[in-house]
Formats: C-alpha cells, structure tokens, sequence
C-alpha cells in the first residue's frame, strides 16, 4: 500500500451571528473545540456566518450559536427565520451536530415572548417555547449543574426568559440552578444532534467530555468508520501508526490513505464511536468540580476527582 499523502481530519465549523450572540465567552466554546482538535491532529476550520449570510449546510461540519441580550436577539430571529432556516434544518435533519446556547437556544425552539416587543420566532427545531416572564420577575442567574449521560455538566446562567419543552427531550436533569425555567429542573434540549442549552461561561472548556462527544459526533457523521482511535501526536510509522483507507462512504476521501493507530477490532465501539485520543484535562476537570463544590454538590464534586483527576 503507498503512503500517497498524509492527510489530518478536518472539521468545518459554522459560527452564528459570532458579533452579536457572544455573551459571557461564548466564543470560548469555539477556542476549546479548536484546542481540542489541535492536540489530535485534526483541522479545525471556523468560518463566521453574520446577517445576510446565506448557511450551504454541506460547507459544514457543525455550528454553533451562542447568547444575547433581547436586543440583539431581535434582528438575528429574522435573519436566521428568513435566510438561514431552510439550512439550518437540513443541516439538523442530517444528523449535524450543533451547539445552541441560550438566546440561540431559544431561537431554536418555536419562538422568544421577550418582556417587551413582539415575539421574536424560532425555527422550531426544538419543540419548546419560551415566555419572559416581565422585568419584576428574577433573572435566572447564577452557576448551575445538571446530570448529563451519566455525567455532570456545569456552567453559568443568566436569562430572564424561561424555556417549556414540549416533545423536545431535556439535555439533562438540574441539580442546582434554574435550568430551563427554574419550575420543572429540565434544562436544555436535544433534537437529533442538536443539542440547546442555558449553560453560558463558556460550556465547554469546563466540560472536556461534552466538547469531545460534539467532536465525536461531527468526525463519525463526516468520515464514518467505526475503529478508528484519533490519537494526539503528529502520525508516524514511529509512534505505532499504519495506513489505513478510509472506507467508501467517506466519499469525500475514498481510496486516500490516512494514518490511524492500532485499529481496536475486537471491541466495537457503541456510536458515537469515534473514539478521541484522552487529553490531560486535569485542569478542565478541576474547574468543573469547583463550581459542583462552590453549589454545595460536595459529592459530585469528590467523584469528579476521583474519576478524572486522581486517577
Ligand atoms: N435575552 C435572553 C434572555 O434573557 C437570552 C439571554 C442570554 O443569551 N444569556 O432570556
């Protein structure tokens, strides 16, 4: 077999509106999947879609939309209503994952009842909606954390609007904070691969595991293949690497050859399957358990420890 070229993954990402939904370090979401592809070899490619964009679901790989004040929210619902949904929902209806955070998170659903102005309409790829219930009613502010896939995932929020799920699956389980409307300990959403939630602060650098189940997610939707172990080192023949081929499906690059680790035969991996080489995380970890500390989850917090840093 010849070693044609070597070729890193790539991933395309999709910013949203990157210059007016980007509260409390959204844009931090996007440094860590960035980080995080870095330290494994793999491309990540960021390209901004702001009003007047048109969204080519097949130009990308993921996207991601984060937070805003009423404000701001208002002309991205119409932009996004008007030029972006039909994309938007191919892209979601195609499996793609996608990241909503907050005022993006709610224009995801079927739409935002602000405390003042019209409604502001979603796209209803959530089926949920969200009422603010007026500016005498307290925001929804504060750290907050929540059982995901076994898990926890924590963060910080801050919205006056409150979210109601209809069919739409909660994220995960509150066990501290308002969640999606501080009444029924739901937060977030997922429809498909589409994932909403409150959780500003920025998410994802102090949750290295849901940043690696996107990235997991968006690798196996592009190049499919169920054994294929990403690891963090430049590939060698050196440090234990052979080429494979990507199988057919891949389209893209059938018949190029890529370098990957051992190939884990014996074990097939439940989806999604596309195994990300560990990273050190420590640091990453010890953020998470300190906020599940600082709100009292002192259990949480030990087993954190002990399961991702005194290992
Ligand atoms: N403006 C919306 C609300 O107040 C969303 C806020 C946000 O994105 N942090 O609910």
């Amino acid at each position: 077999m010849t070693h044609a070229s070597v070729k890193p993954l790539t991933l395309t990402l999709g910013h949203l509106y990157p210059d007016q939904l980007n509260l409390y370090g959204d844009r931090g979401n996007i440094m860590t999947l960035q980080r995080r592809c870095q330290a494994r070899g793999i491309e990540l490619r960021v390209v901004g879609l702001g009003i007047g964009d048109a969204l080519a679901p097949d130009e990308y790989d993921m996207l991601f939309i984060g937070g805003g004040q009423d404000k701001e929210q208002a002309p991205v619902a119409q932009d996004l209503y008007d030029l972006k949904g039909i994309g938007l929902w191919a892209a979601v209806e195609d499996d793609m994952p996608v990241l909503a955070v907050c005022g993006g998170f709610q224009l995801l659903a079927h739409y935002y009842r602000p405390a003042e102005g019209p409604d502001m309409r979603g796209l209803g790829v959530f089926d949920a909606w969200t009422l603010h219930k007026g500016k005498r009613v307290p925001r929804c502010i504060g750290d907050i954390a929540l059982n995901w896939n076994g898990s926890t995932l924590v963060g910080f929020e801050n919205h006056g609007g409150r979210t109601y799920l209809g069919t739409a699956k909660p994220l995960g389980k509150v066990l501290k904070g308002s969640g999606n409307n501080a009444e029924d300990h739901t937060e977030g959403a997922i429809y498909r691969n589409a994932y909403g939630t409150y959780l500003h602060g920025s998410l994802l650098p102090k949750n290295p595991h849901f940043a690696d189940h996107l990235l997991s997610l968006a690798l196996k939707r592009k190049y499919g293949g169920e054994y294929y172990r990403v690891v963090a080192e430049a590939p060698s023949a050196s440090n234990g690497y052979s080429s494979a081929t990507l199988p057919e499906k891949s389209g893209e690059t059938s018949g190029e050859s890529i370098m990957v680790a051992a190939v884990m035969e014996e074990e097939p991996l439940s989806p999604p399957s596309f195994q990300l080489a560990p990273l050190d995380d420590r640091l990453e970890w010890e953020a998470h358990a300190y906020i599940l500390e600082r709100l009292g989850l002192h259990h949480a917090a030990a087993a954190t420890i002990r399961a991702h840093i005194q290992e």
